[in-house]
C-alpha cells in the first residue's frame, strides 16, 4: 500500500516566553486534526515551543487538501493562543491566507510517500531552538559512516550506498538543489555540508531499491519573511530497519550533542540535545533540543509512540554531557563561537548598532590628514590675530 506520512510543525504561541504551548492550544490541534476526512491516523505532540502534526494519508505529497487540514489548525489553535494571551502567538503564521501548500507560508514540513513494507518503523524527529541545517551532521553519520552504521559493512544493501539530495537555502527563486553519492562522493558532500546555514540535507535515498530512506523540512524563515522572527525548529522523518540503517544507527550520533545555530534568540550556538516528547526549553531560552517518537505504521494506521530519547538511560548520560557543553560554551557570552557569525545575524537587531556606528569609522592616515588640516586652519588664525593686533 501506498501511504503518505506528513510532519508539520509550527510555534504559534508558548508559555511564559519560548517554553511551551498551552494544554489547550494543543488540544484544540488534536480536535480539529481527529475531525478531518483525508486523513488516516494522526498524532499531536510538541517540543519546545513548537507543535507537530504528523499525519498518515493517500494524498500524496504536497497535497493541498492534507496541508491545509494542517493550516487550519495552526490558524484555528493561534485564536486561542491569542485569547490566552501566549507570548509569541501566530509567529509562524506568515502569510494571511492558505494558497495551496505550507511551504513558504511559516510552518515548516518533512513528507514522503511510500510503498509500505511488510513491517514498516521509521522515527519522527522534531528539533527546536535549531537551523534547518541541524540535521546535516547526524544523518551523514548515520548513513554514511561505519563508526555509526555497522550495517554499511554488515548489510550488502547498505554498503551500496546511498544517494544524498542536498538543497542551498539560500537561494530563493526555487529550490536550488544536488545529489550526492556515497560512498564515492563523500568528501564533496562533506565540504557543502559542513555549512549548515546554507547546504541542509533535504533527503536521502538507497541506492539498493532506489526507496526513500529521509525527508528534511527545509524552510528557512528569514528567506520568507525578510526578518528574524524564530528559528526554523527543522522536522524530519527517517525509514529504519533492513534496507535503511538500524533504528539504533540513526540515533547514536545524537550521542555527540553537536553545535548548531539557534540558541537564545536564534543568534548562538548551542548543543543539540537529545530530549523527551513534550519537553521544554528554558536555560538561555535553549539549548538547541531534538525528540524522536518511533512507529510503525500498517495501512496507514499508527502504532504507538516509542520516545526514542526517553528508553534507555544512556540519554540520561548523554543530556549531562550536553548541559556540560552548554554551560561551558556560554562562559563566553557574545564572543566568538558562542554567537552567531554575521552573515546569520543580518536579520537581526544587530545591523542597527553597525549601521549607526559605520560613519564613524575613519582610515587612520584620514585622522592624521585631519589633524594636520587643523593645525594649519589654527597657524592661520594666529597669522590673522597677529596682523589684527598690529
Ligand atoms: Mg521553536
Amino acid at each position: 500500500m501506498k501511504t503518505t506520512i506528513t510532519l508539520i510543525k509550527a510555534d504559534i504561541g508558548s508559555i511564559g516566553g519560548h517554553v511551551r504551548p498551552s494544554k489547550e492550544v494543543l488540544s484544540a490541534i488534536k480536535d480539529f486534526v481527529g475531525k478531518s476526512q483525508w486523513i488516516i491516523d494522526y498524532r499531536v505532540f510538541s517540543i519546545g515551543d513548537d507543535i507537530g502534526i504528523l499525519m498518515t494519508h493517500t494524498q500524496g505529497k504536497d497535497s493541498p487538501e492534507v496541508h491545509k487540514i494542517a493550516w487550519d489548525a495552526f490558524s484555528f489553535a493561534t485564536m486561542i493562543a491569542k485569547e490566552q494571551g501566549l507570548y509569541g502567538a501566530g509567529q509562524d503564521m506568515l502569510k494571511d491566507a492558505f494558497s495551496g501548500n505550507v511551504k513558504g507560508m511559516g510552518p515548516s514540513v518533512a513528507e514522503m510517500e511510500i510503498e509500505e513494507r511488510p513491517n514498516e518503523p521509521f522515527i519522527a524527529f522534531a528539533a527546536d531552538k535549531c537551523d534547518a541545517g541541524a540535521f546535516n551532521l547526524p544523518l551523514y553519520l548515520a548513513f554514511a559512516d561505519p563508526m555509526h552504521c555497522a550495517g554499511l559493512l554488515l548489510s550488502s544493501k547498505l554498503s551500496q550506498g546511498f544517494k544524498f539530495t542536498v538543497m542551498d537555502v539560500t537561494y530563493t527563486e526555487g529550490d536550488r538543489v544536488i545529489q550526492l553519492n556515497s560512498p564515492e562522493e563523500l568528501y564533496e558532500l562533506a565540504a557543502l555540508i559542513r555549512d549548515n546555514d546554507r547546504f541542509v540535507i533535504e533527503g536521502i535515498y538507497s541506492r539498493a531499491t532506489g526507496e526513500q530512506a529521509v525527508a528534511v523540512g527545509t524552510t528557512r524563515l528569514h528567506n520568507i519573511a525578510g526578518k528574524y522572527t524564530g528559528k526554523d525548529d527543522p522536522p524530519m522523518l527517517v525509514r529504519t530497519q533492513s534496507q535503511f540503517p538500524a533504528t539504533g544507527e540513526v540515533l547514536s550520533p545524537f550521542k555527540i550533542c553537536h553545535y548548531v545555530a539557534g540558541f537564545m534568540r536564534g543568534s548562538h550556538n548551542g548543543p543539540l540535545t537529545p530530549v523527551r516528547v513534550g519537553q521544554g526549553a528554558s536555560y538561555f531560552d535553549g539549548p538547541p533540543i531534538v525528540c524522536a517518537q518511533g512507529f510503525c505504521v500498517h495501512n496507514g494506521k499508527l502504532t504507538d509512540s516509542v520516545d526514542m530519547f526517553d528508553s534507555d538511560p544512556v540519554w540520561d548520560s548523554v543530556r549531562a554531557k550536553s548541559a556540560d557543553k552548554a554551560l561551558a560554551l556560554r562562559e563566553q557570552g557574545f564572543s566568538g563561537p558562542a554567537m552567531l557569525g554575521m552573515n546569520e545575524l543580518e536579520y537581526t537587531g544587530v545591523m542597527e548598532i553597525l549601521n549607526k556606528l559605520e560613519p564613524k569609522f575613519k582610515v587612520r592616515e584620514d585622522f592624521a590628514r585631519e589633524e594636520r588640516q587643523m593645525e594649519k586652519l589654527l597657524k592661520k588664525e594666529q597669522e590673522v590675530e597677529k596682523l589684527l593686533h598690529r
